[in-house]
């Protein structure tokens, strides 16, 4: 799981790198220059700057949290490799493709 743990290494900091910027480019928006329809779409702009912003966080955690799990990208439920790409995707996954669809179709039975 060495090649997993790599890329998911690599995704962190390529995120930490996106967020620096964005938070780079929020300082230096001027709110305080040009008509009231600059401040709106500057504000609207702002808006979804943060909105960006926590969505990465959440996806860095979401990463970190998944490299302290000692069983990465291997299915408790039945100990197959779980596809990386499903890792990269879901990075708290803890289940292969086959199990969680098995879960959803016995859940959604119920
Ligand atoms: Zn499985």
């Amino acid at each position: 799981m060495e090649k997993l743990i790599k890329m998911i290494n690599d995704d962190i900091l390529s995120l930490e790198a996106s967020i620096k910027v964005k938070s780079k480019e929020m300082n230096t928006v001027k709110m305080n220059r040009g008509d009231i329809v600059d401040i709106a779409s500057a504000s609207q702009q702002h808006l979804d700057d943060t909105t960006d912003i926590n969505r990465m966080n959440s996806r860095l955690d979401q990463l970190k949290k998944a490299l302290k799990n000692k069983d990465l990208g291997i299915c408790e439920s039945c100990s197959d490799d779980i596809n990386p790409k499903r890792m990269l995707a879901l990075p708290t996954s803890t289940e292969c493709i086959t199990c969680a669809e098995h879960d959803y179709a016995t859940s959604a039975r119920r």
